[in-house]
């Protein structure tokens, strides 16, 4: 391929911070990398806590054990999104409860939300598509409402924002993913922002192996034991460096991805306009991230003449997820809570364009060019 659809962003001190960590002797989680990219996150976000994991998967693991889900326990989610939204939950025996998407920004139908609530339900969990927050305030509303947790899938919303808000921390925890595809990376990584204090605590013994050694590290015990349930969920340091150093250069590398998005749009708003292509939509009160850049094409066979167009080209689109209500795991373990009226449909028609950190200005015009080509 002549143009990749992902390139993982590296910030220019990554190496150096790598070697420090080794030099440090601490390549271990919960160095001094772990805690300048959790403060950098408590700060950014206005949460009581970032705790570094070693993965989204792995944070929304952490949000099931802290809201107690168990067997029996219904968790709503859209159909459309990534595997590890549901998994988190079933592992905890519980039933996945699919509600539709809007066709507008691909996220959970609010509307449709409340005709999914059951005595069984425990959480919402709201997925932040492409960085384009969920209508937050009905969602908190209904959760209020209900006795809900909410739990955002913000796996896609690192430093975008709704109603001047950070993605992550609207709602009882918050999940992000620095996975080598996500706008800030770490290779495989993750954060759990906790919005309330009082699950720091045991977050914390979660994290490590269902131990208390972070209070021990802090000093406030003098030896460290088994204390609850728990697993291993803090990454080595050297990943948290990694990241840390993409951390410091943040805003530069948001603005240049903006920069890539908005001329996506611009140049490809006369496809629109001539009815050929839907570009992606942003409420007003969202602040996206310009982490994907996708276009609607009119159904499923013209995506795939594109996509091979493209292909032909030297360049990589792919889409995007298949539902999970239609995939085998889905059926056993969840349900569509009323009807697939946009989830399939809009799914088939979506197309991600390249989109990262060093894509050049020079690639991202052949893109263009050769999209164009193909509607001419
Ligand atoms: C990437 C992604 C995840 C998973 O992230 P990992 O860090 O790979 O576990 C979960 N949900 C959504 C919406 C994602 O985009």
């Amino acid at each position: 391929m002549r143009i990749n659809f992902n390139v993982p962003p590296c910030a220019e001190n990554a190496i150096e911070y790598i070697k420090e960590c080794i030099a440090a002797e601490k390549i271990c989680g919960d160095g001094a990398f772990t805690k300048k990219c959790n403060s950098w996150f408590e700060e950014r976000t206005a949460s009581a806590k970032c705790l570094l994991t070693t993965s989204c998967t792995h944070a929304t693991e952490m949000a099931a054990m802290l809201c107690d889900i168990k067997e029996g326990d219904e968790v709503i989610m859209p159909s459309y999104t990534f595997v590890s939204t549901a998994d988190a939950f079933v592992l905890r025996g519980a039933k996945a409860v699919f509600v539709d998407i809007r066709p507008d920004t691909m996220n959970i139908d609010e509307k449709k939300i409340e005709a999914a609530v059951t005595e069984k339900t425990k959480a919402i969990v709201p997925v932040h598509y492409a960085g384009v927050a969920c209508e937050m305030d009905t969602i908190l509303d209904i959760a209020k409402r209900h006795g809900l947790f909410v739990i955002e899938d913000a796996a896609q919303g690192v430093l975008a924002s709704y109603k001047g808000k950070a993605l992550g921390a609207i709602g009882d925890f918050g999940c992000y993913s620095f996975h080598e595809t996500k706008n800030y990376s770490m290779g495989e990584g993750g954060a759990l922002l906790i919005k309330d204090g009082k699950y720091i605590e045991r977050a914390e013994i979660i994290r490590e192996k269902g131990t208390d050694r972070s209070k021990y590290y802090r000093g406030q015990v003098d030896k460290y034991t088994w204390q609850d349930a728990g697993s291993s969920y803090l990454p080595s340091d050297m990943n948290a460096a990694y990241l840390y150093a993409q951390l410091e250069i943040a805003d530069k590398i948001n603005e240049k991805r903006l920069k890539i998005w908005n001329r996506y749009y611009t140049e490809l708003k006369e496809l629109e306009e001539k009815g050929k292509i839907e570009l992606p939509f942003v409420p007003e009160e969202c602040v996206h991230n310009a982490h994907m850049f996708y276009i609607k094409t009119e159904d499923i066979k013209e995506r795939t003449a594109l996509k091979a167009h493209m292909e032909a080209n030297g360049i990589l689109t792919v889409f995007h997820y298949i539902p999970l209500h239609s995939a085998p795991a889905g059926k056993k373990y969840g349900r569509f809570s009323g009807e697939d009226v946009y989830t399939t449909k809009e799914s088939e028609r979506l197309l991600r364009l390249p989109l990262y950190y060093s894509l050049t200005e020079e690639d991202q015009g052949f893109v263009i060019e050769k999209l164009k080509e193909f509607y001419a």
